[in-house]
């Protein structure tokens, strides 16, 4: 049994507007070429990490959490991820659970998973920039966390409430 926190990528700790933009440029934004540009992952170096994301995981690791990266990203995109996690010097860079299917929902794809983690570990933390997935995993009785998109002021404040002790 582990103690895990279950973070998202896109929005989260990873800053894709690059991508975003030039999916925006070559195609209608919801299209499926938009997806095609968006989920390039010859494009996936182009995000940079939210700041203070880094220093959260680092001390989520450090307390002995295990991270689990449980993302909507299709699963094309792995290597890369994988690859951009490392780089920027993230824990646990091979737990990584992307998406196959894009006809499944985003906020099924990840209540299924959690559901499967928490028959075998306690999920200490759930973090998302996602509302319908953050309300999903509360339901579930998940200490969901809440981040605006890209924010680096509240991973800063998550940040401030670790080392203080209040989380
Ligand atoms: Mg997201």
């Amino acid at each position: 049994m582990s103690t895990i926190i279950l973070a998202d990528l896109d929005g989260c700790i990873a800053n894709n507007t690059v991508r975003e933009q030039r999916a925006s440029a070559n195609a209608r934004p919801g299209s499926d070429l938009w997806w095609d540009y968006f989920q390039d992952p010859k494009m996936i170096a182009t995000d940079v990490p939210v700041r203070f994301s880094l220093n959260c995981a680092w001390l989520f690791k450090n307390r002995g959490y295990e991270i689990k990266y449980l993302s909507g990203r299709s699963s094309k995109t792995t290597v890369e991820t994988g690859w951009w996690l490392k780089h920027y010097d993230y824990p646990d860079p091979t737990k990584l659970y992307l998406k196959s299917n894009f006809g499944e929902k985003d906020v099924e794809f990840k209540t299924k998973w959690a559901q499967s983690f928490l028959a075998n570990n306690v999920i200490k933390y759930a973090i998302d920039n996602n509302e319908e997935i953050y309300r999903a995993y509360l339901k579930m009785g998940i200490d969901a966390i809440l981040v605006e998109t890209n924010s680096e002021d509240d991973w800063h404040k998550l940040m401030d409430d670790l080392i203080t002790g209040k989380r």
